[in-house]
């Protein structure tokens, strides 16, 4: 049995040696640090060392794009789309998001510079988070637009389906969308792998709108890992059906593609007095056969306000329980 936690929000090793020690402590076998576009600016050094501190420890590591391009999830902010205008997205009304546009040369560009920085910092894997188009209902969004309509996106629409991008976000333009991400992914991926890390890929519970693409996303070549994040507190679902759901379908996936499956718990946001349905979820996705389980995040997420639960404490205690009580499954 693998256990994780997401790790964030500290840059000052001698902290980051207490908290690895910490997660050993608590029976956690793995961390995924972030690796924000600050970190790749500003830190990349200072990550070699964390994870270091925390390959010492016994932990295997996992490095995030956190936020990068806003393209990957996370509570960080984009410079690079900033500074560069011309790789974002382009929604229906025509005007540009705050997210790069995963078909634009440019940006999987300087993402394979983030790839080669992050392996510099030495982790067992890159760790490809959320990898996602515009969605409008996320910060900066605006209602009832969809993307991307950029230069790129319409003259690779047109090759594959040889009409031009329709206006409206019809089911072909869903699957464009869909191939997309295999595409910008798959060079990652094999980028990664050239430079010689293991890859992980977690994608959200929305983006597998139908079985196959779940399929198609798992398959992909030199792919180690692969899961998704059912968080049912975040989107209102009822936890053992939900967990319950992906956690079989990450399973059967994983088993017929020969590949690690895992299921990511939520560990943020969660509502007092809801605290044991961690324990619910972590039963579902076990009984799945899933032997990979991750929190995010470390302690609860106590420490990010906008998201800490209500009882981090409460919260924190049936996590490090529930996985406890499964740290010896085989
Ligand atoms: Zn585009």
């Amino acid at each position: 049995m693998k256990i994780g936690s997401s790790y964030f929000g500290n840059r000052i090793p001698r902290h980051a040696q207490k908290d690895m020690q910490y997660l050993v402590d608590k029976h956690f076998t793995y961390v995924v640090h972030t690796f924000s576009e600050n970190d790749y600016h500003f830190y990349a050094k200072t990550m070699k060392e964390i994870v270091k501190i925390s390959r010492d420890q016994g932990l295997e590591t996992q490095i995030d794009p956190w936020g990068v391009g806003k393209v990957f999830g996370g509570e960080a902010f984009s410079e690079y789309i900033a500074s560069h205008p011309e790789v974002c997205e382009i929604l229906s009304d025509g005007k540009p998001a705050g997210i790069a546009c995963p078909n634009n040369p440019e940006f999987r560009k300087f993402m394979r510079q983030w790839c080669e920085t992050a392996v510099a910092a030495e982790p067992d894997y890159l760790f490809w988070d959320e990898p996602h188009f515009y969605i409008s209902g996320w910060m900066g969004g605006r209602p009832g637009t969809w993307g991307c309509r950029c230069k790129f996106c319409k003259v690779r629409f047109e090759e594959l389906y040889g009409h031009p991008l329709p206006m409206e976000e019809t089911e072909e333009v869903k699957e464009f969308k869909h191939r997309s991400i295999v595409d910008f992914l798959q060079e990652m991926i094999d980028y990664g792998h050239e430079l010689g890390v293991r890859n992980s890929l977690c994608i959200l519970p929305g983006s597998t709108v139908k079985d196959e693409w779940f399929q198609e996303l798992a398959a992909m070549e030199n792919l180690d890992n692969f899961g998704t994040d059912p968080y049912w507190y975040a989107l209102k679902k009822e936890v053992k059906q939900y967990v319950g759901d992906f956690s079989r379908k990450v399973n059967k996936v994983c088993r017929e593609m020969n590949r690690e499956g895992h299921i990511w718990i939520q560990g943020f946001k969660v509502p007092g007095g809801r605290e044991e349905e961690i324990q619910t979820a972590v039963k579902e996705a076990v009984q799945s056969g899933i032997r990979n389980l991750a929190v995010w995040g470390f302690d609860a997420c106590s420490h990010i306000s906008s998201i800490a639960p209500d009882n981090p404490e409460k919260t924190w205690d049936i996590i490090c329980n529930a996985f406890g009580e499964v740290k010896n499954l085989t």
